[in-house]
């Protein structure tokens, strides 16, 4: 086989995107996505940023042109922006057309400016309120003030910033017209994201916090004209305009849409898994591998192989009662 040739997997979809997770620490402990007490992962168990490097260097070379770091919180793994600077000569080869990250933004103050650097131009923040005490609330570590320092500082570096929030019944339904204005205000772009039924669901039922986008949808329409844009990302954000204001607002609805058929992209976690869809606990260990020979080679055809066995679609079904396809794995092992 040709060593170059793309990555495509059995249903013809050119894998072209790769997420990256590159840590499953955080300083925050959002609720719909950690425990208060997590364990995490050994380092030993972690790959090194050297072996990072390695791996997405090799995805690179395998077509892959788009590449988003995230976590846990990308921005408080250790030396993370050795990272972003070695992989910028992948941006400057042309080989990359974007470097991005998704980050809840309390380290974006530090490191905003470095980023821009490095060739990244657009991030996304999470960030589902502008209530200080709601926001502690939610992420129960985080301080509000502190993330829209970071915003404002990745807006004083020339970062285009686009917040993602995820929809929360009870919680944030009431500020769903109070954030699109604060994001019309700051050029920010908003996508809203309905919450998926990952990790240990415990006490905390997450079908209680489903609020359907369909019904955020609606109320947009009750107070805007609406356009929808057929522009596709390859993953399951849909988009509209609010005509009256020119805003672009992001839907990422998993489980109310398919959106498989279009999916250009796998996940590579921080021990060196890589999920090719979200929402199948199907894997494959790239980490061992990678270990076993210096050659990229054979971590090339471990990931052809990989690729081989992209499923069709996801699981997912909130249908009536239940959450069918429940996952076990919380979104910061494979980063979301
Ligand atoms: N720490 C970074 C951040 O918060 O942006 C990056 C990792 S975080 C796991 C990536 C995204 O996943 C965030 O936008 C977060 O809101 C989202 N997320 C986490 N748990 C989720 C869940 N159960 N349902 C939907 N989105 C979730
Ligand atoms: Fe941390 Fe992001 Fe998960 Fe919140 S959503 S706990 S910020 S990894």
């Amino acid at each position: 086989m040709d060593k170059t040739a793309p990555l495509i997997d059995p249903f013809a979809r050119a894998i072209t995107y790769l997420r990256v997770s590159v840590t499953d620490r955080c300083d925050f402990r959002c609720v719909y996505c950690m425990a208060e007490n997590m364990t995490f992962l050994p380092k030993a168990d972690l790959l090194t940023l050297e072996e990072l490097d390695r791996m997405c260097t090799t995805f690179v070379r395998l077509g892959v042109e788009k590449l988003r770091i995230t976590g846990g919180e990308p921005l408080v793994r250790k030396g993370i922006m050795t990272f972003f600077r070695a992989m910028s000569r992948h941006l400057d080869s042309g080989a990359l057309k974007e470097l991005t990250l998704t980050t809840n933004g309390s380290q974006l103050a530090k490191h905003a400016a470095d980023l821009a650097a490095c060739g990244v131009r657009r991030i996304n923040v999470s960030l589902d309120t502008l209530d200080p005490e709601k926001f502690a609330q939610i992420t129960r570590w985080g301080r509000l003030p502190q993330v829209l320092d970071g915003i404002a500082a990745a807006q004083a570096a020339g970062l285009r910033v686009k917040i993602n929030a995820v929809a929360l019944k009870g919680f944030n339904e009431d500020e769903q017209f109070s954030i699109t204005q604060w994001c019309a205000d700051n050029g920010h772009d908003l996508t809203w994201i309905e919450v998926m039924p990952m990790g240990d669901l415990g006490n905390e039922n997450r079908l209680d916090q489903y609020w359907s986008l369909r019904d955020l949808r609606a109320r947009y329409a009750d107070r805007f004209t609406l356009t929808d844009l057929t522009e596709r990302s390859g993953g399951p954000a849909r988009y509209v305009r609010l005509e009256d204001t020119g805003q672009k607002i992001g839907f990422i609805t998993p489980l109310t849409h398919n959106f498989c058929e279009s999916c250009n992209r796998v996940r590579l976690t921080c021990t060196g898994e890589l999920y090719m869809c979200l929402g199948q606990e199907d894997m494959a260990d790239l980490r061992a591998p990678l270990r076993a020979s210096a050659d990229d080679e054979a971590l090339a055809t471990a990931i052809r192989a990989a690729i081989r066995h992209k499923p069709k679609g996801h699981d997912f079904d909130y249908s009536h009662t239940g959450v069918a396809g429940q996952m076990t794995r919380h979104m910061s092992h494979t980063g979301g």
